[in-house]
């Protein structure tokens, strides 16, 4: 278990979420606009920039489902 809770978070069309927190040093980093997602799911590729590390991953958190949830 991570210890995220709390922290910022960032969701794209994909329904992807993102814990904005570098891996590495724990700094808040900036979220790339997108991200790629190919058929086998996410790429593992950097998906974010932090000030200290450089290009960086982010904690994936999960596929989230529409936070409208109109198909409900
Ligand atoms: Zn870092």
């Amino acid at each position: 278990m991570t210890d995220w809770v709390g922290s910022p978070r960032i969701w794209y069309e994909s329904g992807a979420t993102f814990v904005r927190v570098c891996m590495k040093c724990g700094r808040f980093v900036t979220a790339d606009k997108t991200i790629l997602v190919g058929d086998a799911g996410l790429k593992p590729v950097p998906n974010a920039t932090c000030r200290h590390c450089g290009r960086v991953e982010m904690e994936f958190e999960g596929f989230m489902p529409s936070i409208h949830n109109h198909d409900d």
